[in-house]
């Protein structure tokens, strides 16, 4: 299939499995558009049960020489793939705007984010260890060694379509597990040449596999049941979540769940403001706030507020909106008309409840049918939709709070535990609140903490596990004690 692979560009139009790229067996396809004009980029094949049995048969098979090989050679292999990735920074960051619509600065970051992750994880390979345990009587010799999980199934979705399969499957690779990956259907793009990459880098066949769909529920349901998987890693929106964690129960699979988030961002009096409002732009508006650590509420102390709001709604003026290939853009579209839906249904919830908009507030047709204007709401209250659930847009939405007790209350009423972001500039402050608040990673005077060395991952129900530093590389680990009896 080679002409399947346009080089120049990294389209790629077939799945992957086993080293050879194919069609699915139905000969289906579907069609990946750009979410900024609607145009169709190319068709990927539409797989289901059978195509995705094949790859989980392809990642077994492979498993038995991967596993074998010393952490050294895995690593050297990561290493190669993370030298093809640095070197195709450009067509790669491209292809991302193109499915996924965001601006190219923030491809090229996201892609360096992936090239990241898989460098961290190449050296990780190297120091898998175990340990000798106390005696536990006379004679006896015990130990943990870790071995790979084993065959592990990775489903990701649309809105870091590079960096959420680097993540994945880096860590497993390192660990000597193979994958079956299902990227989301808006956008399998970077997927498929993030692996084509792999291939050129020399991991062998069968180590990793990818079955593009248009639905999940086919081949996500055959992950989750094929015994032959024995971990999933999944991120998504909680409901699909849950769903999958209960399918994985059948075979007991060993899980690690990034899910919905619904973060807070407090802002105290004591504050450097200015500092805060870079703070809510870079990552409210993040990826056009479709991201799961995205401030989605903005809790502001009550002196503060009217200063706070001018300045903000000054820094919002300055977003260009657009088609992400253009190096003017700042901000793209949102990545498909069901998301413009869902703003619009919660913006005009909030405004029929007393929501006053400061700025934006409505669709922008004369740009593209996917986008919608950077909008501030202000006079919100937590009895609406839109302080409970994800809002996935750019929508900044502000609450106000009295004291320290009450902006703890305030953000800690959701059932979410991704990422919370503080500013304030009193230590006390920051040492007694961090410790109530009841979030997986928070952020204190900045919004930008995520890297590959450090634990991702959330509380309550925004997740199971961490990805990045040398906590990720244990989820797919497992313990194998032995005791040795000499007498
Ligand atoms: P979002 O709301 O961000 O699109 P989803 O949870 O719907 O998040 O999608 C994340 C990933 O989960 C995508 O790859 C999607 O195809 C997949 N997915 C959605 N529904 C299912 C399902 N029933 N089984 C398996 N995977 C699914």
């Amino acid at each position: 299939m080679e002409d399947a692979i346009n080089n120049d560009n990294l389209i790629i139009k077939n799945g992957f499995i086993n080293g050879n790229w194919v069609n699915s067996n139905s000969e289906k396809t579907f069609s990946v558009k750009n979410p900024a004009t609607g145009e169709v980029i190319t068709e990927v094949p539409d797989m289901g049960e059978a195509d995705t049995k094949e790859a989980i048969k392809a990642a077994h098979k492979a498993l038995k020489k991967w596993r074998k090989l010393t952490g050294k050679e895995r690593g050297q292999m990561l290493k190669n793939w993370h030298k093809e990735v640095v070197d195709n920074i450009d067509e790669l960051a491209l292809l991302l705007t193109m499915e996924q619509g965001k601006s190219l600065q923030e491809s090229k970051a996201e892609v360096l984010s992936s090239a990241a992750f898989i460098d961290w994880f190449s050296a990780e390979a190297m120091r898998i260890v175990g340990d000798v345990l106390p005696e536990s009587a006379p004679g006896r010799f015990e130990y943990v060694r870790k071995e790979p999980v084993g065959v592990v199934a990775a489903i990701t979705p649309w809105n870091f379509p590079s960096s959420m399969i680097a993540r994945k499957v880096a860590p497993a690779l390192a660990a000597g597990c193979t994958v079956v990956a299902k990227p989301a259907e808006d956008t399998p793009l970077s997927a498929l040449a993030l692996v084509f990459l792999a291939e050129k880098a020399g991991i062998p066949a069968g180590v990793i596999n990818i079955v593009t769909a248009s639905h999940g529920s086919e081949v996500g349901g055959e992950l989750c049941k094929n015994p032959i998987v024995k971990k999933l890693s999944f991120t998504g929106s909680t409901a699909v979540g849950k769903l999958l964690m209960s399918q994985c129960s059948e075979t007991v699979k060993k899980l690690s769940l990034e899910l919905g988030g619904n973060a807070p961002f407090i802002v105290f009096d004591d504050a450097d403001i200015d500092a805060a409002v870079a703070g809510v732009m870079a990552i409210k508006f993040y990826n056009n706030g479709q991201t799961c650590i995205c401030a989605n509420r903005i809790i502001i102390h009550e002196k503060i507020h009217d200063l706070f709001i001018s300045k903000l709604s000054n820094a919002i003026e300055n977003m260009v909106i657009g088609d992400g290939r253009d190096e003017k853009v700042t901000h793209g579209p949102l990545i498909n008309k069901s998301a413009i839906d869902k703003i619009s249904n919660l913006v005009t919830e909030a405004k029929d409840n007393g929501a006053k908009v400061v700025t934006g507030g409505k669709v922008a047709p004369e740009i593209g049918e996917n986008f919608y204007l950077p909008t501030l709401l202000t006079n919100l209250t937590s009895d609406m939709n839109i302080f409970s659930c994800e809002i996935f847009g750019p929508i900044a939405a502000i609450y106000t709070f009295k004291d320290e007790e009450d902006a703890i209350q305030l953000a800690n009423s959701t059932p979410y535990g991704l990422s919370a972001y503080l500013y304030t500039n009193d230590y006390k402050r920051i040492l007694s609140v961090t410790k109530e608040l009841e979030y997986g990673m928070v952020g204190v005077n900045t919004p930008k903490f995520v890297s590959e060395t450090v634990p991702f991952g959330g509380v309550k129900e925004s997740g199971i596990g961490r990805e990045g530093s040398h906590y990720g590389i244990e989820e797919f680990l497992e313990m194998h004690y032995v005791c040795i009896a000499s007498n």
